[in-house]
């Protein structure tokens, strides 16, 4: 706490892991020998610069960017850039050491790290956002490579983001390849990538159904956020029998007691890069209850899945959702419920699980988009979702075998400790 007084959500997101793992670090003579926690809290390394660019009216502006390359014990630093006002270097700190956690526990050789700027692109026009791209990566582009780092998209940065970082970097290295992912097809990306974490957090959530002898159909499914995961996590409820109740945004909040149609959220999917607000064009197109300034949480539901941002489901939410008969609660989003919303959880004793295993799908996918690249091959769609659905089954798996005490699965501790078991062998055996 007294290193990084200014930094809540990195010591937020350390503390929660510390509490599991601190015991499987203490029992073991290596971890301590090599001093394994407190070296893996800490970033390897934080690169921070500022962006300067022209915008439409021909003034300069200037902004904050950030890479923090958190951990490359186990492959190339690898991890999504934010744009949004609300990026500082805590954000990004609490968002690559996670990361860090959920790459290890995907099986594939990526490490952990963030990226981004104080940048906003909503209400930019187009050649502003892509003048943006272009400054952001002309500092960015030093630091990554296919071997190095491996940034792809997040919170604003979609696939004309990086259509547009992606066409710098190649510009200056004269280099086609795997520098980013969450490329388009037409020029390296890979099948399912922008479906892979939405549909891989349904994928989770039917073994864990399935492990609690339950089912997804009929259920009631409370869905916070509009943007990519949110959407195709939506879509993917539907299309297994789900009933989709609620869609936010970081104002508002849309519920559709009868459950949205499946149609209804395929054309969200498809009108969203063009929508100044893709929640109000749902609602006039296809009706809803407009509920301003509120969460999905005060209303009844089986499953909640919190899909939007960091610390959006904070206790009294938790509270209502247990009163209300919540079941089963799974973090599509990075770190969406806040410490106290988690003591709750675990009080109640409902299945929790957290987004370093529920939402792994699309980093996972991230790296097979890696290894299609460095094989000039591309893997076809079907082939790419099958994989997806064994290794959303296999990070389930690798939970209950470290989570499963007294009969019941805690996914948290589970995920915590498998993940952090990887990078603390790597640790020792790569040595300080
Ligand atoms: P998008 O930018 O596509 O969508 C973000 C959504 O969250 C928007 O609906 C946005 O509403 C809403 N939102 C943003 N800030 C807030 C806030 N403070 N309170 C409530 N709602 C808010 O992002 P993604 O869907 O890609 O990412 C969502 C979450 O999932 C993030 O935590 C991200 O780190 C995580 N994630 C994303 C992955 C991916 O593959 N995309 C992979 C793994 C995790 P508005 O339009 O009003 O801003």
């Amino acid at each position: 706490d007294e290193r990084h007084p200014s930094q809540p959500e990195y010591l937020q997101a350390t503390k929660e892991i510390a509490k599991d793992v601190i015991p499987i670090f203490c029992n073991n003579e290596s971890y301590r020998r090599l001093n394994v926690f407190k070296r893996l809290c800490e970033p390897e390394r934080i690169i921070h610069f500022s962006v300067h660019w022209l915008n439409d009216a021909n003034e300069v502006e200037i902004h904050n960017g950030w890479r923090i390359q958190h951990s490359g014990l186990i492959g190339p630093y690898k991890g999504g850039l934010r744009f949004h006002p609300s990026v500082n270097e805590s954000v990004l700190k609490f968002l690559a050491f996670e990361q860090s956690f959920k790459n290890a526990l995907t099986g594939i050789p990526i490490g952990g790290a963030k990226g981004g700027s104080d940048f906003n692109p909503k209400g930019r026009s187009e050649t502003e956002v892509m003048r943006f791209c272009q400054a952001f990566m002309g500092e960015l582009q030093r630091h990554i490579g296919p071997h190095t780092d491996v940034p792809a998209g997040d919170i604003n940065v979609g696939s004309r983001e990086i259509g547009f970082l992606y066409g710098e970097y190649r510009k200056i290295h004269n280099r086609f390849g795997g520098s980013l992912t969450g490329k388009d097809i037409s020029f390296g990306g890979s099948h399912v990538r922008t479906e892979a974490t939405g549909f891989g957090l349904i994928y989770m959530l039917r073994a864990v159904l399935k492990q609690h002898k339950d089912e997804i159909k009929n259920k009631r499914i409370g869905i916070s956020g509009a943007g990519n995961v949110a959407l195709h996590a939506a879509l993917k409820s539907v299309q297994v029998g789900g009933q989709v109740i609620s869609l936010s945004n970081s104002r508002d909040c849309l519920i559709k007691e009868e459950g949205f149609s499946e149609s209804a959220i395929s054309w969200a999917i498809k009108n969203k890069a063009e929508s100044d607000n893709i929640l109000i064009d749902l609602c006039e197109h296809h009706g809803g209850d407009w509920h301003k300034d509120a969460t999905p949480w005060q209303q009844p539901m089986d499953i909640a899945l919190p899909c939007a941002t960091q610390n959006e489901l904070d206790k009294d939410a938790a509270a209502a959702l247990l009163s209300n008969g919540c079941k089963y609660i799974l973090e599509g989003a990075n770190m969406p419920c806040t410490n106290e919303a988690l003591d709750l959880i675990e009080e109640k004793g409902i299945p929790f699980v957290p987004g370093k295993a529920s939402n792994a799908g699309g980093v996972a996918i991230s790296g097979l988009e890696m290894s299609q690249n460095a094989t000039f091959k591309r893997a076809t769609y079907k082939k790419i979702d099958d994989a997806l659905q064994d290794i959303m089954l296999n990070i389930h798996q690798q939970c209950v075998e470290a989570g499963t005490a007294d009969g019941r699965v805690n996914y948290a501790k589970g995920a915590n400790i498998a993940a952090f078991r990887r990078l603390a062998d790597a640790m020792v055996a790569q040595g300080v």
